[in-house]
């Protein structure tokens, strides 16, 4: 297959995990975006392995599959910020065994003494903790180390015919602003709002998604703990508000009371690329360009990043 010059719109996670991939196939990679890390939603993450407002199911699993073991791999890898730690899901009533079991090295159902009072059930399964600042600035360095080039852009791109230029390849990994710049009415956000504390000796995450304290969410880190959450569609807002931030520390600090001693650190906010599925997809635009979508990742950007970057060559060595 011949050799490409790829231009890849956006420097999130899903943007270099494509980039890096292109450049180990040896073609060449320009990366253009409007903002780049530490200014991107992929930095604002928490963030772990875990298939979370995102579809459709069969595609997802086979993304986030492939991701989970390439992420393993990374544990190998210091300066990648990745590691493996113990998630708790909790219920308040019987539930299922999720879908993405099977795609997990480690799953067991939680003993009563592990359960916070009021749950009833709960699973316990090893997935990867990606201290997302860290390993984005690792993308990053990759990517370059690789001889991608980054572009940065004073504006958004409106159309994106402005890159076509003289490459022949457009990878569109813009995320939640595909909405605009392909005037895609089917992504929209899902608001989702932080507080990073110190870490009071804490080294399993804990989610309560549909229970009584939902959306909770505790991921202990290396040197802090990021509590969450929240998780509002359509709500474009990227304001702290006061208000659900002492919330989230209360339901927090229910499910481990540990963190009542934990410091607050700081408070952010950032919308998740939600989309009623993810767009992966070659889209020819007669005469002017070939561009390979890849966006709506909803919550789990990191989930599928090395999943849907595979498919993304894949496509690429199809044309
Ligand atoms: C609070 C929160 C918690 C999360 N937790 C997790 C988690 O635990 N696990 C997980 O897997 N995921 C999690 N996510 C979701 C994850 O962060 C996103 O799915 C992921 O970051 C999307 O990455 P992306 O590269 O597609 O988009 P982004 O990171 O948003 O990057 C988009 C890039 O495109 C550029 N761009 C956009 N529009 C244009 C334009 N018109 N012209 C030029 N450039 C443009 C931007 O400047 C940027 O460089 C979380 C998200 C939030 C907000």
């Amino acid at each position: 297959m011949g050799k490409k010059r790829v231009t890849i719109i956006g420097c999130g996670v899903s943007g270099l995990s494509c980039g890096i991939r292109f450049l180990e196939d040896g073609h060449s990679v320009r990366i253009v975006a409007a903002s780049l890390p530490p200014d991107t939603t992929s930095n604002v993450a928490a963030a772990y392995w875990y298939p979370y407002k995102v579809s459709p199911q069969d595609k997802v699993l086979s993304w986030a599959s492939y991701s989970y073991k390439k992420f393993l791999e990374l544990t190998k890898v210091p300066e990648s910020g990745i590691s493996v730690f113990e998630l708790l899901k909790i219920f308040d009533h019987d539930a299922e065994e999720p879908f993405w079991k099977g795609a997990v090295r480690s799953f067991r159902n939680a003993r009563s003494d592990e359960l916070p009072s009021g749950y009833v059930c709960g699973f316990v399964a090893e997935v990867p903790r990606i201290e997302t600042p860290v390993y984005m600035r690792y993308l990053m360095k990759r990517f370059i180390e690789f001889g991608g080039e980054i572009e940065v852009l004073e504006n958004d791109l409106s159309d994106i015919n402005e890159v076509s230029g003289e490459n022949n390849l457009i990878v569109n990994c813009s995320g939640l602003g595909s909405r605009q710049l392909c005037t895609d009415e089917n992504s929209f956000p899902i608001r989702g709002q932080l507080v990073r504390t110190t870490n009071p000796g804490l080294s399993r995450g804990v989610n309560d998604e549909l229970g009584p304290l939902a959306v909770s969410y505790i991921v202990p880190r290396d040197n802090d703990c990021i509590l969450g959450g929240t998780a509002e569609e359509n709500n474009w807002s990227l304001d702290i508000d006061p208000d659900t931030s002492s919330d989230i520390l209360r339901k927090c600090r229910i499910l481990e009371p540990k963190l009542k001693n934990a410091e607050v650190l700081g408070y952010t906010v950032g919308l998740r690329p939600g989309r009623t599925e993810v767009r992966l997809e070659l889209e020819d635009i007669a005469g002017v360009a070939r561009v390979i979508h890849n966006y709506g990742h909803g919550g789990a950007g990191f989930t599928l990043s090395w999943g849907c970057a595979e498919e993304v060559i894949q496509i690429a060595d199809s044309i």
